[in-house]
């Protein structure tokens, strides 16, 4: 087979996953898809599953990079503050009616980096409060949603600057297609066997009602407590709807709720972390009561600095999540410049909000109840990476004993 008909295969195949796997679509219901234009062949593909799956009225929503950068070099100073408001309503009214959504990363992580940093911020301010509706539709996983990615060109050039263009676009392309299991004959079923191990995972953890996690590596002795009635998710997950999806492909975490102020000990970041255009690298940061009390990077620390300054939250966790050194991202050894995909090469933790759903009964608890329990509240949520080959991971049970988690970056038990 050809490399461009093995391509196409594999997108066809995506496709399919992003129907049946990743929004789990059901006959009757509304999708609403956005994607860089780049990725219409896949957007073609995506639309044509959906109606052949009894979907109602699939919408697609392009977007353009020269467009979004026209905006920085040409648009009047005072529409920074503005936002397509009547655009992201309109999303919010189709989820509030029973759509579903789709995201299609591919955007060039580096897109904005040259343009005027208080614009950018302007915008992306602008563009929250205005989706902020629509967004929490999707944050109290109200409603089935997916996000995978497309191997977009200028995505694959900040990968591999050194490599021709189409060499550096099909490599990404192996990897994404790797990543998200379309490379065997029936990835529906093998996102099902996956779905399987992960649910595994999380019941053992779940049984266990560690208080804390105990991590131990070079330069890292930290312990995370949990959250008061902290819950494990990983894979496959019920939306509020009632229907079972798979938010993100591809997916390699089992995670949880930290309790914003049991979080004590040092921690040192074992991937570089690409943040709105800059790389943060060799973050070393020290907790103290949940809060982190110092923090230093040898590369984009000014930029740590300002994430950690945004609010309150910003210096205490939302999310710890364990991923095994052997998984595929991970063993590809490459760096991907987006969360979708570094976030699932080791285990990380996130600066910022918490997710309610990682909460027994985490539908019913209100914004307080939640805080009560440990939950962190913030405007950010940022996942950065602290496993490695050679992380150590202890539970520790309500009364002090421990538990072996991972070992040498892997599970420590056979689960
Ligand atoms: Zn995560
Ligand atoms: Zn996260």
């Amino acid at each position: 087979m050809t490399q461009a008909a093995q391509n196409d295969r594999y997108l066809d195949r995506l496709a399919q996953v992003a129907v049946h796997t990743g929004l789990n679509l059901q006959p009757g219901q509304d999708l609403v898809l956005t994607a860089p234009i780049e990725a219409l062949p896949l957007v073609r593909r995506i639309t044509a599953a959906a109606y052949a799956a009894g979907a109602g009225v699939v919408t697609p929503i392009f977007s353009d990079p020269a467009i979004t950068l026209a905006r920085f070099q040409h648009g009047q100073d005072a529409t920074f503050d503005c936002a397509a408001d009547w655009l992201y309503q309109g999303m919010a009214q189709a989820y509030a009616g029973g759509a579903a959504r789709l995201a299609i990363v591919g955007d060039d992580p580096m897109l904005l980096s040259e343009q005027d940093p208080e614009k950018v911020a302007r915008a992306s301010k602008a563009n929250a409060i205005a989706y902020k509706p629509a967004l929490e539709k999707i944050a109290n996983f109200d409603i089935n949603w997916n996000i995978l990615s497309y191997p977009s060109t200028a995505w694959a050039s900040r990968m591999f600057p050194d490599l021709p263009q189409a060499e550096a676009t099909q490599r990404l392309a192996d990897a994404i297609f790797a990543a998200s299991r379309v490379t065997v004959d029936d990835p529906v079923a093998a996102w099902a066997a996956h779905n399987d191990a992960l649910r595994q995972r999380t019941r053992w953890l779940n049984g266990q009602r560690f208080s804390a996690l105990h991590f131990r590596s070079d330069g890292t002795d930290l312990t995370v407590g949990l959250a008061d009635g902290h819950e494990w998710h990983g894979g496959a997950s019920t939306a509020n709807n009632g229907i079972t999806c798979n938010p993100n492909i591809p997916t390699e975490e089992v995670f949880t709720t930290p309790h914003a102020a049991r979080v004590e000990g040092y921690v040192r970041s074992t991937k570089p972390l690409s943040h709105q255009g800059s790389l943060i690298d060799q973050i070393e940061v020290r907790f103290t009561g949940g809060q982190i009390t110092s923090a230093r990077a040898a590369r984009g620390e000014s930029v740590l600095q300002k994430l950690l300054d945004t609010d309150a939250g910003a210096r205490r966790l939302g999310e710890v999540a364990l991923v095994p050194h052997s998984s595929p991202i991970s063993q590809s050894g490459l760096l991907f410049l987006n969360t979708l995909f570094d976030e699932n090469a080791a285990c990380h933790i996130a600066l910022g909000q918490c997710y309610s759903k990682c909460f027994e009964n985490g539908a019913q608890l209100s914004g307080d109840q939640i805080a009560a329990q440990g939950g962190n509240s913030s405007m950010i949520h940022v996942d950065w990476m602290i496993g490695g080959a050679y992380t150590d991971i202890d539970g520790i049970l309500p009364d002090g004993s421990r538990v072996p988690v991972f070992r040498k970056g892997e599970w420590a038990n056979a689960a």
